[in-house]
């Protein structure tokens, strides 16, 4: 049986560990099975898959993870949210994950459906309202680690930064055995949440969540789905270095490689938890960031 994402924190870190979307078309899957399987050569503690807005992506979360848990040496973790499910949907989704051999779900609520993820939350009359309610339900039917997501900038309709960390703490006591954060691109954000946790009692590991930016364009995507800004002085950055040439291409790439791989060399020196990346179903920036982490800190593959 593999290792719940619970066990692997207790047992070795920083956990090392990858993020990926259920694929909408054939070329997309043959895309994250490519990147799949490179990124299994690293030896990642555990990768998960994101649980879409509706329709046929839902099944695709299932189904990708199934056959992670199946078909390779990964621990997979599943996310799962509350948006448009009732509870008996949501007990039904839990134990096909279970049935899959699925021992991990990131419980979530999730954003409105449709395009604008600040829309007004809107629970299912039989349905649940927040995210620490899915965590009690999870942890109802089975000895599941179940994880949560933190937010290093505060969620975007918190009213402020401690009633968000008040909420997360909540969140965490309902039962949650970990964290998973936002992505982020200053450090201090991330310090000075984690510090407001644990000056709460609050233990809970929190993992950094890191998207290593591949493309100028990419940094609108990020502020209107985290609903967080980007900070100035590195979009300004970005920005020169932008252009339609290979060139150019390559340095903002480039650059982006080497802003997560320093980002994630401070969180580690502060002792981060866990390292995850969010890969957008690519391997090669992950895997450089990476690299220049297990050359430079002399950081070896978790398992
Ligand atoms: P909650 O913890 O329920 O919080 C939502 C808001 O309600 C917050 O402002 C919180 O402070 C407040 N709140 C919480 N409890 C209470 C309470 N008892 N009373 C009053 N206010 C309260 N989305 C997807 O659709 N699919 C995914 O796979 C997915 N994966 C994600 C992974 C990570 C690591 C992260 C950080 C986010 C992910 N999201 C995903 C996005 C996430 O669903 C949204 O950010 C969503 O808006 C918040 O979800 P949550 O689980 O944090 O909600």
């Amino acid at each position: 049986m593999t290792p719940t994402v619970r066990e692997l924190l207790a047992s070795e870190r920083p956990t090392w560990s990858f993020e990926f979307f259920p694929p909408k078309t054939p070329d997309g899957e043959a895309q994250l099975w490519t990147a799949l399987r490179r990124l299994e050569a690293l030896r990642p503690s555990f990768v998960s898959v994101t649980y879409g807005a509706g329709g046929s992506t839902r099944e695709g979360t299932v189904s990708v993870t199934e056959r992670i848990a199946t078909e390779t040496t990964m621990t997979p973790m599943a996310h799962l949210t509350a948006v448009d499910h009732s509870i008996a949907e949501l007990r039904h989704v839990i134990s096909r994950l279970a049935d899959a051999g699925v021992r991990t779900i990131m419980a979530l609520r999730g954003d409105p459906p449709g395009s604008d993820p600040q829309a007004e939350w809107i629970a299912h009359p039989q349905g649940l309202n927040y995210a620490s309610e899915l965590v009690e339900l999870i942890k109802s039917m089975g000895d599941f680690s179940v994880g949560v997501a933190a937010f290093p900038e505060r969620h975007p309709r918190s009213p402020d930064f401690d009633t968000d960390v008040d909420m997360f703490v909540a969140k965490c006591r309902a039962g949650a055995d970990f964290a998973v954060t936002q992505m982020f691109f200053r450090a201090e954000d991330y310090l000075r949440m984690r510090d407001r946790v644990a000056a709460r009692g609050c233990d809970v590991p929190i993992v950094a969540g890191i998207m290593p930016v591949t493309n100028a364009k990419q940094i609108k995507r990020i502020v209107q789905l985290s609903g967080q800004a980007f900070p100035a002085e590195l979009a300004e950055r970005f920005e020169a270095l932008d252009g339609e040439s290979p060139e150019a291409k390559a340095a903002v790439r480039a650059y982006g490689v080497e802003v997560a791989t320093e980002l994630c060399r401070t969180l580690l020196d502060e002792g981060v938890p866990g390292i995850h990346f969010i890969t957008m179903n690519r391997s090669t920036a992950t895997a450089e960031v990476y690299a220049n982490l297990a050359g430079a800190t002399a950081v070896t593959p978790a398992r």
